[in-house]
């Protein structure tokens, strides 16, 4: 299903079951005023447009960004036929003759995973140096059947919105680089956490290789009293599904949380 058309039906339900839905960028979190939420205070949650929402509790659920490599054209096809998972799309471009973009020496695993998805896979070493690549590397690139094409890719060739073919900088007599027909092009981009918000907040984060992440519970509960977090916000790794899964937790744990904080206030009366 196309993502737009997933978020469609999604933003549909949620507006039958009288869910607002603001369009806006939230430029500022603030904790209640006493910096607690034990008496049901709230969160004053600032929009760029001006408007200030309050809240009971919050989710934060502000996903990652991805940072394409540098290569003049790529990141306007990415999704399309620049691609970075092949959990997501290796079944769609199968048998198809795939490039792989070398940034770091990580990428040789991402030529090996995709080379379970086409006989026709080469890595464009790009920034990875000949030297950076082990022996065991090697072993592995050439067990899988992948061809190792040194030199930088300078550019993209595309043809009818297609991507064709992938080009290489100078090197010929004439100075042109060499076009390899391709019609797929993964690469690695570089995921940044968007913890802004939760850091404002005061949210303990800890380092993971992918960058600094929520500390959290299993429902997601950071570690400000009131504040969750879902989907990408909390990690690198997390999926559609697991957002989604992450939001259902998240909401079970806060209807429980806003149904005890009540009851003790009647309590106590
Ligand atoms: C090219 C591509 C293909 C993918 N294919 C698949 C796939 O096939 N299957 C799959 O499961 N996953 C796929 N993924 C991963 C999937 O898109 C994410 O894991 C998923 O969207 C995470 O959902 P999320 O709600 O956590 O974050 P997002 O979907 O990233 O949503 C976060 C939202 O928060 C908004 N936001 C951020 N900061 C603020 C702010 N301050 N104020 C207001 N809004 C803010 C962002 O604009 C964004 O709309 C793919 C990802 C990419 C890039």
């Amino acid at each position: 299903m196309p993502p737009a058309e997933f978020l469609a039906i999604g933003r549909e339900e949620i507006a039958r079951y009288g869910v607002e839905l603001v369009r806006d960028r939230v430029v500022e979190v603030e904790r209640g005023r006493d910096g607690t939420v034990e008496q049901g205070e709230d969160f004053a949650v600032v929009l760029a447009g001006g408007r200030t929402v309050r809240a009971r509790r919050l989710v934060v659920a502000t996903g990652l960004r991805d940072e394409l490599p540098a290569v003049p054209g790529l990141a306007e096809r990415f999704g399309r036929d620049v691609l970075h998972c092949p959990f997501c799309h290796g079944w769609e471009v199968r048998d198809q003759p795939f490039g792989v973009l070398g940034t770091a020496p990580t990428s040789v695993h991402q030529a090996l995973m995709v080379s379970q998805w086409s006989k026709d896979v080469r890595f464009f070493l790009h920034t990875v140096a000949e030297e950076e690549l082990s022996d065991e590397d090697l072993r592995r690139l050439a067990a899988a059947g992948v061809d190792v094409v040194p030199g930088e890719v300078k550019g993209l060739v595309v043809e009818d919105d297609r991507l064709t073919g992938v080009r290489l900088a100078g090197g010929t007599p004439s100075g042109e680089g060499t076009t390899h027909a391709r019609s797929v092009l993964f690469v690695a981009p570089h995921a940044v956490p968007q913890t802004g918000l939760l850091e404002q907040l005061g949210a303990e984060l800890h380092e993971t290789p992918f960058g600094a992440y929520p500390v959290v519970d299993a429902t997601g509960l950071t570690t400000v009293p009131g504040v969750w977090a879902a989907g990408n916000a909390i990690g690198f790794a997390e999926q559609v599904v697991h957002a989604a899964s992450g939001g259902y937790r998240a909401a079970s744990a806060i209807v429980g949380d806003l149904l005890m904080t009540d009851l003790d206030a009647v309590a106590r009366v």
